[in-house]
């Protein structure tokens, strides 16, 4: 089945308008939930969307299961997690901690990382939009745009009630997909020629003697030689076609968290998700080799005998989709080079980290970090739509590593402060100077 190109006319519908509000926040991943409660908590009326029953995206729905991003990386012996991005990012995981939804940091590699509890998540969540006042549409999605020029007056909605309209004067896009941009026709793009990252099914194992585990497979998340060799001479090794996986504690007892399919079509394509017809490939083909590298690891690794799998994310973890155009671009070279500039608006020392092909490829960012510019948030043709999260303009590889949580957290904190001094201002995000968005965060507490 594939999609055909002809065209049907439709009933000439008239919508009726759910409400108005200053500013509309399309989706409620990591950068939708910053974004919302910034905006909120500075006093405007604003509303997010979200299609599912919760908030959390990739980091709930798809299972991504940690908080990337937060500590530099190095190869200095007995070092220590070194924070270097604050702001929003840095409440959020407090606050999942004292709720005991987070992990002490793990090794990941050269760096370290924090495992977050995914129901914790979404209170935490819950908890942050509300105190910030924001009003909160769960199982509603935005379908298309209504648009007058380069302003974009609002979007239409699908839920259960129908198909409405909500105006606003400022749309926050951080739909991961760039959904609202996609549909306003501004220029977006996929991937290197259209090839995107694979997705990844997540799934939790129960029933594991952690301790049994931990000593055979070290204190790195990251899958040791020995690991890798056995994946290469398993029997079943077509159906474990990642070579290299991760595997995380969590802060449930007797808990793991695996990070090791690769999705790809069945005759071995990459998968476009976009496309629903790949979308749902993707899913039936990710459940199937869960199984598969549960099998592996109960039949190979010490501590997981008597495992199970107790949960797949909601839906296959999508690492990447359509980017932006932006006004500004993230290069290959800024991460390379460590840039760093007045006008950025968040650090990210995360490495490379591509997924494609037999292993992941990683890129450290040894003992530095580079900083992202304002421009990469805002579409070149839009005045009055900005992108927060993971679709910001980046090259290919370069987004392999600007795309992690923690970075997430601190677009939709600098895409809400840009949406606060778009509107004290009426001025077009594009004439907004990232200098005076970076003080904002600063003021706030982002220590860029
Ligand atoms: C397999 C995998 C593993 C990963 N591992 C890690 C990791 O260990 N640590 C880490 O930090 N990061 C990891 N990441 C990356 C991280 O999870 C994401 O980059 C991050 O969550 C992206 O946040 P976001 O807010 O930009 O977008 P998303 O999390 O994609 O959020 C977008 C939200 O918008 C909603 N939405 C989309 N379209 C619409 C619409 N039209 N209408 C209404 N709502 C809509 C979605 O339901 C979703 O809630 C991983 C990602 C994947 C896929």
């Amino acid at each position: 089945m594939s999609w055909k190109h002809e065209i049907i006319d439709g009933p000439n519908h008239k919508y009726p308008v759910f409400c108005d509000v200053d500013v509309l926040v399309v989706g409620g991943g990591a950068a939708g939930v910053a974004a919302a409660e910034t905006v909120g908590r500075h006093g405007f009326n604003v509303l997010l969307v979200e299609r599912y029953g919760f908030c959390g995206g990739g980091a709930v729905a798809g299972l991504s299961g940690t908080v990337c991003g937060l500590y530099l990386s190095t190869k200095s012996e007995n070092a220590k997690p070194e924070q270097v991005v604050f702001g929003f990012a840095d409440s959020f995981k407090n606050r999942l901690y004292d709720k005991g939804g987070l992990t002490e940091p793990i090794i990941y590699g050269h760096t370290w990382t924090v495992a977050h509890d995914p129901l914790i998540w979404r209170e935490t969540a819950d908890s942050f939009l509300q105190d910030a006042n924001v009003n909160i549409l769960f199982h509603t999605q935005v379908i298309g745009v209504i648009q007058d020029g380069h302003e974009v007056l609002g979007v239409l909605v699908n839920s259960k009630s129908g198909i409405a309209a909500i105006h606003a004067r400022r749309i926050v896009d951080a739909s991961g997909d760039a959904d609202v941009i996609y549909r306003a026709g501004y220029t977006t793009s996929k991937g290197k020629s259209g090839v995107i990252q694979n997705p990844t099914m997540i799934f939790r194992m129960g029933g594991v003697d952690i301790d049994q585990f931990n000593s055979y497979w070290g204190e790195d998340s990251i899958s040791p030689t020995k690991i890798v060799e056995k994946l290469i001479s398993d029997e079943h090794s077509d159906h474990l076609p990642r070579k290299k996986i991760w595997i995380f504690n969590t802060s449930r007892p007797g808990e793991l968290m695996v990070n090791a399919t690769r999705i790809l079509g069945r005759d071995g394509r990459d998968l476009d998700v976009t496309d629903p017809v790949d979308h749902t490939e993707g899913e039936l083909t990710a459940r199937e080799q869960v199984r598969s590298y549960h099998q592996f690891l109960k039949n190979n690794i010490p501590g997981c005998e008597h495992s199970y799998v107790n949960d797949t994310g909601v839906e296959i973890g999508i690492r990447q989709t359509r980017t932006i155009k932006g006004i500004e671009t993230l290069t290959n070279d800024n991460v390379l080079n460590r840039y760093k500039s007045d006008d950025c608006i968040v650090n990210s020392p995360w490495p490379i980290e591509l997924h494609s092909g037999d292993k992941p490829y990683v890129e450290w960012l040894l003992d530095d970090y580079y900083e992202v510019p304002y421009g990469t948030l805002v579409p070149e043709e839009a005045n009055n739509v900005i992108a927060a999260g993971r679709c910001l303009s980046s090259e290919h590889e370069a987004l392999a590593s600007c795309r992690v949580t923690a970075q997430c957290f601190g677009y939709g904190h600098a895409a809400g402060l840009a949406t606060c001094l778009s509107i004290n201002e009426n001025i077009a995000y594009r004439n907004i100077e990232g200098s005076a968005v970076r003080n904002m965060l600063n003021g706030e507490g982002a220590k860029l």
